[in-house]
């Protein structure tokens, strides 16, 4: 199976120089997916970032010329006030736009990530309703799948949040530190052996906790599915009676105490290292500090610029930690969007591609020389099937357990491509059909058929739901034909009684809904039906009623019936036997027992099981 990953590829085994590279493409690619989202709010937000970031260098300034002018007017004994006023007015007016920037640039920041998280989100669902079924079932996409649900929508805005902070710290610091320079050029030599190693750090524990993250991935599946059996609906009988939940939970704790020793370390390692860049940089900033009190004790600077280094300097300790802090967090959100990225770039197998549509709707099937393995695994399961079903024509598919009955009706609705060979639809190759057209001309009830939560009336009309969804009268003549309208009717609210037990107080039986899903398919006004094992639930008089009318119900629509019943698959027109993925025989219940072949041995166990006296 191509799992694709993205072009800028995973981040596992990344060089440091290789992690920068993979960081800048990867916010170029966030950075087009929010400015599609809204660009008004990427422009907003940008503005009152680039505002915050100057913000405190201009306070400084402002503090920095007061000074000096107050100082100026001690030492000439004058009393003119208006010389202070022009730098107290700047002041004030930075500092209320600084407190207006802060207050504007969160309420956009909330909006932008509230707005990125619908997108992200139905994004995710809308990409993985495009992808194949195979793709459901292989072990290694849901790793893949996991990841990309992995809160990545919070991740997302997480990481653009940080890169905006970072700018905003790296605004911030830069300003601060033309100014700072400018006073002592000397700081620049104290901080930069401090900050760059700290730098480095910080991004190196960042990448390793998300490969630890990363390397999880399938045992939080394994921690997701104990909490599931533990807390789920169906299966807490059989976990009560079995007492599973000390076992079940005991596998949980060993995971969940791995994650934390993991993360205790990494957050040991983070805690030390912050220690000591926190003591070293107070240290350079004091040093530097105490050198520019001496030059002005000696004159050489002014005691305005004294108390400009003193405000920058911690203005510039804390933006420099910040710069550190928000892009080693940029580094880690980053690979969580690269996670999405490489969600969204798998592309289905099944391509629906020339979209023809055939020019009448008969139904008419013809296989011709298929083979297929499932993707991700050896076996071949269907070898060189060929037959054809006539329009209208009920046809029964007859063999032991894993014959490759069910496979065969799964590429006949296109859920699958053969490897070899071909299928066609009304004389196209199903590769060809438009997928609208085939799927409305195809109903079915599956073996792990749906039990929806929703209304009884809900449950039939999702057979076709742009047609019946709002028209009850048209669900209700469906009801009727399905047989099941009684069953319906002595519902507590009839058609609107809300089925199963998540959000609804009326659970089915299983043959009860069975027959819903029957309903479901008859809904559908399509020209194949594909019934795997519709009665495999049902009693003897259920079955008997639905089959009673089965010739009715299929009228005019080609049918393939997958069945263990005999008294079921005898009303077909005509049985194909499977045998370990190859057709051996065919013909008519009768056609078939007079060959003595498979089919009748598979019948004479049938029958010998049914009269055969009860063990003693
Ligand atoms: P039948 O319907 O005749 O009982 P199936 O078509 O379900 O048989 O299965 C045929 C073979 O294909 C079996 O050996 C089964 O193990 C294998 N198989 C079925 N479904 C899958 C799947 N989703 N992935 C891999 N192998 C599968």
């Amino acid at each position: 199976m191509a799992i694709h990953s993205n072009p800028a590829g995973s981040t596992a085994d990344r060089s440091f120089k290789g992690t920068v590279r993979a960081l800048l493409t990867d916010m170029v690619w966030a950075l087009k997916l929010t400015w599609s989202t809204s660009a008004r709010l990427v422009v907003g937000v940008t503005l009152f970032t680039v505002l915050r970031g100057l913000m405190p260098a201009g306070l400084a300034l402002a503090a920095r010329g007061l000074i000096n002018a107050l100082v100026g007017t001690m030492h000439r004994k004058s009393d003119d006030f208006s010389i202070l006023l022009p730098w107290l007015l700047l002041g004030f007016g930075l500092a209320i736009v600084q407190a207006v920037s802060d207050m504007s640039n969160r309420y956009l920041t909330q909006r932008l990530s509230d707005e990125l998280n619908l997108t992200i989100t139905t994004d995710i669902l809308s990409h993985a309703a495009t992808l194949d079924v195979a793709f459901f079932e292989d072990h290694r996409f849901h790793d893949v799948m996991e990841r990309a649900k992995q809160n990545t929508a919070q991740h997302f805005a997480q990481f653009l949040i940080t890169i905006l902070g970072t700018f905003n710290s790296v605004i911030q610091m830069v300003s601060l530190l033309a100014i700072l320079v400018v006073t002592e050029p000397f700081i620049l030599l104290v901080l930069a052996p401090v900050a760059i190693p700290f730098l480095i750090f910080q991004l190196r524990l960042s990448k390793v906790r998300y490969l630890k993250e990363q390397s999880r991935t399938t045992k939080r599946r394994w921690t997701n599915y104990f909490v599931r059996l533990l807390t789920g609906p169906h299966l807490a009988a059989e976990v009560k009676l079995l007492d599973l939940a000390p076992l079940l939970t005991d596998r949980y704790r060993t995971l969940m105490t791995e994650f934390r020793d993991q993360d205790h370390e990494l957050h040991r390692r983070s805690f030390v290292a912050g220690s000591w860049f926190v003591v070293l940089s107070t240290v350079a900033f004091y040093a530097t500090f105490a050198w520019v009190v001496v030059r002005a004790f000696r004159g050489a600077v002014t005691v305005g610029d004294v108390a400009i280094f003193a405000g920058a300097a911690s203005g510039l300790r804390s933006s420099l930690v910040n710069v550190i802090l928000s892009m080693s967090s940029a580094v880690e959100h980053a690979l969580y969007v690269s996670n999405l990225q490489e969600f969204l770039s798998i592309k289905p197998r099944i391509q629906y591609a020339s979209g023809l549509i055939p020019a009448s709707s008969r139904g008419e099937i013809e296989c011709r020389n298929v083979f297929f393995t499932y993707p991700g695994t050896e076996r071949t399961v269907l070898s060189d099937i060929s037959f054809q079903i006539k329009p209208g024509e009920a046809v029964a598919l007859v063999g032991e357990n894993g014959a490759g009955k069910t496979t065969l009706a799964k590429l006949i609705a296109r859920l699958y491509d053969p490897d070899k060979g071909s299928i066609t639809f009304d004389g196209i190759d199903l590769r060809d059909v438009s997928a609208a057209y085939l799927h409305s001309q195809l109903a079915f009830v599956f073996q792990g058929f749906a039990r929806y939560e929703a209304t009884a009336a809900d449950n039939i009309a999702y057979g076709d739901w742009r047609r019946l969804l709002l028209d009850r009268d048209a669900v209700e003549q469906v009801a009727r034909h399905a047989k099941v309208e009684e069953m319906i009717e002595e519902m507590p609210q009839s058609y609107d009684t809300m089925l199963g037990r998540a959000f609804g107080e009326y659970e089915l039986s299983a043959g009860q809904w069975q027959k819903i899903a029957v309903a479901r398919a008859f809904a559908r006004n399509a020209s194949l039906l594909i019934l795997d094992e519709p009665t495999a639930s049902l009693d003897a008089r259920a079955e008997y009623e639905l089959f009673s009318r089965f010739r009715e119900l299929l009228k005019g629509r080609t049918t393939i019936l997958i069945s263990h019943r005999f008294s079921t698959v005898s009303m077909a027109d005509r049985i194909l036997v499977l045998d370990q993925g190859r057709l051996i025989e065919q013909g008519t219940h009768r056609e078939l027992l007079a060959q003595h072949g498979h089919y009748a041995t598979l019948y004479d166990l049938h029958g010998r099981q049914m009269s055969s006296p009860p063990p003693e």
